[in-house]
């Protein structure tokens, strides 16, 4: 028996979010004292054995079809569903990524069993319990499943990878799949790269402008700051509102999820919107006039003041 992880990738690019999956499994795997196996899904993703095994992974199992040359929830979803039927795992999991939570929804109505969306904790017993985030990260349920066989994802960015075992070996095991003609319903045509390198979700430094950045223009203040730090911009809703920036931009619930290093807020008040998307980030520098701003009572630092004044001084000391 183990906990079997649906790895994601991008056209054989593992996204970082299934170490966290990773991380996620092996918790559960020590309390129901099984294995850690992964699934890899379509022939980009055979070159991520070694790196699944370094994540602790004691077996690999692979499914190619040309069904699966790229994403398609239908596809992975019934792919997935198929593994389920052939290995029987004690759980299933991934990550609470976006398409992390698409695969498992669709293979969990396949399966016609429960799916559990962005767990905190399990803890394993007769009935499962866990922490899950909800509405948007603004609340965190306590939940309780009954179920044959338990579908998770890890809430994004709740759990720290694990250290990767340099030369670990898995076992790698080539799985048969009969995938329906509907299953390819739903494919990627066409890409379109929105940002190129570094981007919102992967900075290491964002700089975010609120409203009180009052203007488009306002924000070359925040982007001379990036250029130095080698960050991005980033903004609130508000902004977006009013047409400053594009919402490709903004990060929050309804935005883009950050996670970086640091976090330097400059005239956002911190709505909990705002908040639930750049709390992840390991610190937070709230720059505002107003010392009872939600954000600044929360960041790890604070300078109050305008910040058409604070920015440019901390650009010119950097
Ligand atoms: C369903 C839903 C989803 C939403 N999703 C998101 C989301 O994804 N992301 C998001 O950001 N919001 C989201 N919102 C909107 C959110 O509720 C807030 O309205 C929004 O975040 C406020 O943006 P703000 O902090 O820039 O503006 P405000 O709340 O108006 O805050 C402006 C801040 O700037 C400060 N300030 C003003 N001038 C200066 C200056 N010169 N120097 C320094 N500080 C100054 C003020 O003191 C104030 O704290 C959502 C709302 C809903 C209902």
């Amino acid at each position: 028996m183990s906990v079997l992880v649906v790895v994601e990738h991008d056209r054989g690019q593992m996204a970082d979010a299934s170490l966290e999956a990773f991380a996620f499994a092996a918790g559960i795997a020590e309390q129901l004292g099984v294995t850690v196996d992964a699934l890899l899904i379509g022939a980009d993703a055979a070159s991520l054995a070694d790196t699944c095994a370094a994540h602790g992974a004691a077996t690999v199992h692979y499914v190619e079809d040309a069904a699966l040359a790229d994403y398609g929830p239908d596809a992975y979803g019934s792919t997935v569903a198929a593994a389920v039927g052939a290995l029987s795992p004690s759980a299933l999991v991934a990550s609470g990524s976006d398409r992390g939570n698409e695969v498992l929804a669709y293979a969990a109505a396949e399966l016609d069993l429960p799916f559990v969306a962005n767990c905190l904790e399990v803890k394993t017993a007769d009935d499962w319990e866990m922490t899950r985030v909800q509405w948007g990260g603004s609340l965190n349920e306590d939940a309780r499943l009954t179920s044959s066989m338990p579908i998770l994802s890890s809430a994004p960015h709740s759990i720290a990878p694990g250290d990767s075992t340099v030369g670990a070996v898995a076992t790698v095991n080539t799985l048969d799949v009969a995938l329906p003609e509907s299953a390819t319903a739903t494919m990627i045509q066409d890409r379109i790269v929105l940002s190129e390198g570094v981007t919102l979700a992967t900075a290491p430094v964002v700089i975010g402008g609120g409203r009180g950045v009052g203007s488009a223009e306002g924000f070359d203040v925040l982007e001379a700051l990036a250029a130095k730090l080698g960050g991005v911009v980033g903004c609130s809703r508000a902004v977006t509102n009013n047409g400053w920036r594009p919402h490709s931009d903004q990060v929050g619930q309804t935005g883009t999820r950050i996670a970086p290093q640091l976090y330097i807020a400059c005239g956002i008040s911190g709505a909990i919107q705002h908040w639930v998307g750049a709390k992840a980030a390991k610190k937070i520098l709230a720059i505002n006039t107003d010392p009872a701003a939600n954000m600044v009572v929360k960041a790890d630092y604070a300078i109050i003041g305008d910040l058409f004044e604070v920015l440019p001084a901390i650009t010119d000391a950097t």
